[in-house]
């Protein structure tokens, strides 16, 4: 592959999401790599909160039923417009809650353990935020996560074999939780494949999604997945604390929310104050208390942009970006020490670069002040996110120009090797 700086700029002539770049508000100065971290602002975004507070301002309580997008079924509206980002129907999708609150309610829904069946299934390399959840919901049940908690291990400490998941899926096990894509080493994991393997062992399997939605393509209803959960402010560029995701497959329409609140509530019935729920016939049910309408607004501009873009055009120049990126760095970057601990091939590669080096926090910190803006995992993880709404080739070009000066000139010994409050 051509690395030179012309080639980038051949190719962002090529790119036919280049026009999106505008759409997004981006500083000049900066290079932003972070966007699976926290996606940047969109201005349909910004319009978007600001039609919400004008319905507020305007109707106060009517807001709820009055206006541009009545919030009482903002949550639902909004389920519909995400749902082709994963391949579902569009009542099998709510916007609500956050990826943490929303794992807690789908298990508190679906792990129903038995004398037989009683330990969930997850993986030594899930994000903690899960486990932490898993844990507590076991606890809950009176069950020991010690024992009741099996996590599938690494072989390499960055990625995940599917024999070996599949291995651990025994007679035991009630539920499996897994990520759709690591989120260190972007590892995509092969959903299709583990959920045929898990229901031929009659255990339910459930994914999230929070580093593929918005980057990669999924086609959960075909798959057969019972559920999934996410986050929308990385890729979906929802904003700071942006309002979560769940879906659940129409096949498990019905249950009771294993967390209830008016808002699972039959929406035709909720306002009856009964005190025996009708939960609604969709995935609406698993929704708790009043939704953060405020919180939820930016969503409907941001989501928009991807019905517009297209998440198989997204994903196409994703993966030419990340492909560039590697390219650049074995051929600039071969005499520092660096290791591509992605996964190389297209199939497995999710939307970010994953370099280990034993000084990353301070060259995160170098890069910093270059005004390109990396992410640091601990304890040697350097992730680097060109995202394909907004990012272009040239970008990719300037970074590691940028990283082989600072590795030439050895300027990241300026900082201490050591991780700040937020990395
Ligand atoms: C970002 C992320 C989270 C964050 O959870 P919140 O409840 O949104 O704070 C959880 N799990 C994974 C895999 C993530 O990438």
């Amino acid at each position: 592959m051509k690395t030179d700086k012309d080639f980038a700029l051949q190719l962002d002539q090529q790119d036919d999401l280049r026009a999106y770049r505008n759409e997004f508000y981006i500083s000049n100065e900066t290079i932003y790599l972070d966007g699976n971290s926290l996606g940047l602002l969109s201005k349909r975004a910004e319009n978007a909160v600001q039609t919400i507070m004008n319905s507020w301002k305007n109707y106060g309580i009517d807001g709820w039923t009055e206006g541009k997008h009545p919030w009482y079924y903002l949550s639902e509206q909004l389920g519909e417009l995400s749902a082709p980002l994963i391949g579902a129907n569009p009542d099998e999708v709510i916007i609500t809650g956050s990826t943490t609150t929303n794992l807690h309610q789908l298990v508190a829904t679906f792990f129903k353990p038995t004398e037989k069946r009683y330990k969930i299934l997850a993986d030594e390399l899930n994000f903690p935020s899960d486990i932490y959840a898993l844990k507590s919901q076991l606890q809950l049940k009176g069950l020991d996560p010690k024992e009741h908690l099996i996590q599938v291990k690494s072989q390499n400490g960055n990625t995940l074999e599917t024999k070996d998941i599949v291995e651990m899926m025994q007679d035991d096990v009630a539920l499996i939780v897994l990520p759709s894509i690591l989120y260190r080493s972007g590892q995509i994991l092969d959903m299709q494949t583990l959920t045929k393997e898990a229901h031929k062992r009659n255990i339910m399997i459930g994914f999230d999604l929070c580093h593929s939605i918005g980057s990669i393509p999924h086609k959960l209803t075909e798959w057969d997945v019972d559920f999934a959960f996410w986050c929308t402010y990385k890729h979906l560029n929802g904003g700071p604390g942006s309002v979560g995701g769940l879906y659940v497959n129409n096949k498990h329409f019905g249950k009771e929310p294993g967390l209830a609140g008016w808002f699972s509530s039959a929406k035709d019935k909720q306002f009856d104050m009964e005190h025996t729920l009708t939960p609604a016939a969709n995935a609406g049910a698993y929704q708790i208390g009043t939704p953060h309408v405020l919180s939820t607004a930016p969503l409907l501009g941001s989501l928009e942009i991807f019905d517009a873009a297209g998440i198989d055009r997204i994903r196409n120049k994703s993966l030419q970006l990340t492909h560039y990126l590697m390219a650049l760095i074995e051929s600039e970057l071969a005499d520092y020490d660096f290791t591509i601990a992605n996964p190389r091939d297209d199939k497995t590669r999710g939307g970010h670069v994953f370099l280990e080096h034993p000084e990353a926090a301070r060259i995160c910190k170098a890069l910093k002040a270059e005004n390109i803006i990396p992410d640091f995992r601990n304890p040697n993880g350097i992730r680097l996110a060109p995202v394909a709404l907004y990012n272009t080739f040239e970008e990719v070009w300037q970074t590691v120009q940028v990283l082989k000066t600072i590795m030439t000139e050895e300027r990241y010994k300026k900082y201490e090797n050591k991780r700040g409050v937020i990395a």
